[in-house]
C-alpha cells in the first residue's frame, strides 16, 4: 500500500487545539466559520468550540469521488446557504486538507463575489482560510494550517466502512469484541 498520513481521533484532538490557537495568535477573530463540507464540518465545529465561536454556517462541495480520482472541477451542491448575512464580516472557511486547493480557492473566490456594492462604496467579505493539512502543490495557499504533507490522509471520521442496515451484525459484534476487549 502508498504511504499514507494517518490522523487518529487523539492526534486529531492536539491538532484542532494548535490549529485554533495559531488563529488566535495572529489576532484576527472570526464573527463567523463556514465549514466546507463534508471534510471542514468535523474540523469547523471542533475551531468554533476551542474559539467560543458559536455563528457557524457551511457550504457543500463536491470534488473527490475516490483516492485521487476527482470531478473535473469542484462543485456546490445543495443545500445553498444564504450569503447575504456576510458583507462586513470576518469570516473563517475550514476544510480538512486543502490538496489540489482547487476547492478552497473556489470556495474563497465565491466569498469575494459576495461584498455588498452601495453604488461606488464596497462592503467587502473579509474571508481568511484554515485546514488541518496542505499538500506541497496546492494551488491556495490557506491562512492558516497544521501539517503539511505529501501523503493521502486517512482522517479519522472517514477511515471506518459506513454503517448500513446489512453491516449492523458485523458492527455490533465487532463493539462488542471492542468492549470485551478493554
Ligand atoms: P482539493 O480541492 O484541495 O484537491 O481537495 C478538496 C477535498 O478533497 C478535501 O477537502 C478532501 O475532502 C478531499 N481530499 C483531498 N486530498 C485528500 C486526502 O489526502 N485524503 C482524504 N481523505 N481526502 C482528501
Amino acid at each position: 500500500a502508498p504511504d499514507r498520513e494517518e490522523l487518529t481521533w487523539e492526534l486529531f484532538g492536539r491538532a484542532e487545539r494548535e490549529l485554533s490557537a495559531q488563529i488566535v495568535a495572529s489576532g484576527w477573530v472570526p464573527d463567523l466559520i463556514i465549514a466546507i463540507a463534508r471534510g471542514g464540518l468535523i474540523p469547523a465545529g471542533a475551531i468554533g468550540y476551542a474559539i467560543g465561536i458559536k455563528a457557524m454556517g457551511a457550504v457543500n462541495v463536491e470534488f473527490y469521488t475516490g483516492v485521487g480520482e476527482t470531478l473535473p472541477e469542484p462543485v456546490v451542491l445543495p443545500p445553498l446557504m444564504d450569503a447575504s448575512d456576510l458583507p462586513g464580516k470576518k469570516v473563517l472557511v475550514v476544510d480538512d486538507v486543502a490538496d489540489s486547493g482547487k476547492t478552497l480557492k473556489m470556495v474563497m473566490e465565491l466569498l469575494q463575489h459576495q461584498g455588498l456594492d452601495l453604488g461606488g462604496e464596497t462592503i467587502s467579505v473579509d474571508a481568511r482560510s484554515a485546514v488541518i493539512y496542505r499538500k506541497p502543490h496546492s494551488v491556495f495557499e490557506p491562512d492558516y494550517c497544521w501539517r503539511v504533507t505529501d501523503k493521502w490522509i486517512n482522517f479519522p471520521w472517514s477511515a471506518l466502512p459506513v454503517i448500513t442496515p446489512a453491516s449492523l451484525d458485523r458492527e455490533n459484534a465487532d463493539l462488542l469484541y471492542a468492549r470485551v476487549g478493554d
